[in-house]
């Protein structure tokens, strides 16, 4: 068994909600982790090397306005919005209030994404794929059949041994259960020690101040259900 890691100091609201970056440390050349998630991720690195997997980043930390811009994008139909079975959804048929919900599928509300805090990541295995490969972050990739299975039921293990601090947060293991929240992402780990803290900190009430001081598109329609997703997406 692992020691239990100590609890890290909770973020302020800034770093909670992306708008600052002073709580990482770059871990790989652009991918950036909390300070006190730096140690832990080298680890699973080296225990998947053990397993001929080379585990590598995806997306660890991501900024309030990266993430504001992927929403902005995808409401104004500039980038694709698909549903959990990756079909394109017609937005413009959709009310305000079913394209906010069809957009968080797959996408955070900026300053509530998970990547903000540095404690969460995508992963993917460079040891599965030719130096050519383009990662998608697809369900197909992971799943049975896919290049990053051997990965996929390897973390499936570990994290089922009670032997790391890593979870995946956005995952349904039981088929049929398909909540209506976010889409199953079994590349997205999450470090719980830290993970916790910032669950706990932020608040709807953190997030509606936020929102209104924020150029969002379609931030009527994010307010007035801003309960409903803070329950359906964010509090897990
Ligand atoms: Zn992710």
């Amino acid at each position: 068994m692992k020691p239990a890691s100590p609890i890290p100091a909770p973020l302020n609201s800034a770093q909670l909600t992306g708008q600052s970056q002073s709580h990482l440390q770059e871990v790989f050349p652009g991918h950036f982790l909390h300070i006190d998630v730096v140690a832990a991720y080298r680890g699973l690195v080296e225990q998947a090397a053990e397993e001929g997997i080379t585990l590598r980043l995806a997306s660890g930390f991501r900024s309030f306005d990266r993430q504001l811009a992927i929403w902005n994008t995808k409401a104004r139909g500039e980038r694709p919005v698909v549903d959990s079975e990756g079909q394109p959804v017609a937005m413009n048929a959709l009310s305000e209030r079913d394209q906010v919900f069809a957009i968080l599928r797959w996408s955070a509300l900026p300053g509530a994404s998970r990547h903000h805090w540095g404690s969460d990541m995508d992963i993917w295995d460079s040891a599965a794929v030719s130096d050519s490969y383009q990662l998608q972050l697809a369900p197909d990739e992971y799943a049975a059949g896919g290049p990053f299975y051997h990965c996929t039921r390897w973390l499936d293990e570990l994290i089922s041994s009670g032997k790391t601090e890593f979870f995946r947060p956005y995952i349904q293991l039981e088929s049929g259960s398909k909540a209506e929240g976010v889409a199953a992402e079994p590349w997205h780990l999450s470090f719980r020690p830290l993970a916790t803290t910032c669950e706990k900190a932020l608040t709807p009430d953190v997030l509606r101040k936020l929102i209104e001081n924020t150029d969002i598109c379609l931030q009527a329609a994010i307010l007035e259900n801003l309960d409903e997703i803070y329950s359906r997406f964010i509090r897990l």
